[in-house]
């Protein structure tokens, strides 16, 4: 009995460091639990229109600094700060150029972030050290009321362990982070499915970073001339560019139509897009059979997620998209997610 009670009495130390406290995760879609959770410097894994996010005050460091703990993220990957009202981006950017703006003004609320030089309130911790800061307005309803009743903005990258596919559903989030979170506000299925399309500027000159669910078409129709400026480096002082990323544990292999040659037994599983004739026992998983971009973009994190957890499955392979629309941003995650370093 005593031995019992020194054991608890240790394991009560213990967890007074915050991040070896497991807690129980609730899976709510309660907007009032969630500030008030936020408020208290905890974390919450957030409903967006592109993937959920794991949220903290984007101007508390402490409650920053936790979400690289939950994550395994390494400190020199900055994190999006997201905010619920246009106009609240001159409080954390200090120059807007009038590109930024008209595309905020298009495509605000939705998955587009800028990056643009920081106000002194945006703690280093979220920036990553740089002099920069990405900021968002997410589409999401509940995340959108939630963001307009706090008084601070929300720092959040993808709620899933650093390097693994990105969560769209509350279970995705429940399947990796229970029991280091306490919440996960349940806002559905992510409408979008892939993360934001990530833009600088020099000068004037919109510079994309980052493929995402804004397309560069819808880019160019506000801005006319922009760059296009993919870092696929493992360097570290690329941060989120990294070649291997949204990676399942199983292998995964890509095709294109001039080499589409594989093992067609039933332990494979092949990713399609529209029109696909089996050519032998592999199972077949087409991301849209109209090949309706959209559709196929909101599939992709599930598939990929199913099919690592499905135990009848060996390998996956993938055909890649033609290079259009959201079939660049979904590429550039089957090629990241394909990566073998
Ligand atoms: P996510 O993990 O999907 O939330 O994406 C965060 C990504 O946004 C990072 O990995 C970076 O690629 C990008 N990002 C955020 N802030 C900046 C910044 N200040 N400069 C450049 N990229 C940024
Ligand atoms: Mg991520």
């Amino acid at each position: 009995m005593i031995l019992i009670s020194l054991v608890y009495d240790a394991s009560l130390l213990l967890t007074d460091i915050p991040y070896f406290r497991p807690v129980e995760t609730i899976i709510s879609s309660s907007i009032e639990k969630a500030k008030s959770l936020l408020e208290q410097g905890q974390l919450v894994a957030i409903p967006t229109e592109t993937v959920y996010g794991l949220a903290a005050n984007a101007l508390d460091r402490t409650a920053v600094i936790e979400i690289f703990n939950a994550k395994q993220r390494p400190s020199f990957d900055p994190l999006i700060v997201h905010i619920g009202n246009k106009s609240d981006v001159s409080l954390y950017a200090r120059h807007i150029p009038a590109n930024a703006q008209k595309l905020m003004d298009a495509f605000w609320p939705g998955p587009l972030t800028v990056v643009l030089p920081k106000q002194e309130i945006i703690p280093y911790e979220v920036t990553s050290d740089l002099a920069t800061v990405g900021i968002r307005m997410p589409n999401h309803p509940f995340t959108l009321q939630l963001l307009q009743q706090l008084n601070f903005p929300l720092a959040a990258p993808s709620a899933n362990p650093f390097g693994y596919i990105s969560p769209t559903t509350p279970q995705h989030v429940f399947d990796q982070l229970q029991s280091k979170i306490p919440m996960i506000l349940d806002g559905g299925s992510c409408e979008v499915g892939v993360e934001s399309t990530i833009i600088g500027f020099e000068g004037e000159l919109p510079v994309v970073y980052r493929l995402g669910g804004l397309t560069l078409e819808d880019i160019r129709n506000i801005c006319g001339e922009i760059k296009v400026e993919i870092n696929s480096s493992s360097d570290p002082k690329a941060p989120g560019m990294l070649k291997s990323h949204y990676a399942p544990q199983k292998p995964l292999h890509l095709l294109n139509n001039t080499n589409s040659d594989f093992q067609s037994d039933n332990s494979t599983a092949i990713i399609v897009f529209g029109d696909y004739n089996a050519k032998g026992n592999e199972q077949v998983f087409n991301l849209s059979i109209n090949a309706n971009y959209k559709e196929a973009a909101a599939n992709l994190f599930s598939f990929l997620r199913m099919l690592d957890a499905d135990s009848s499955v060996n390998q996956i392979y993938a055909f890649l998209l033609p290079e259009v629309d959201l079939g660049l941003a979904i590429n550039d995650r089957l090629k990241r997610a394909a990566f073998k370093g």
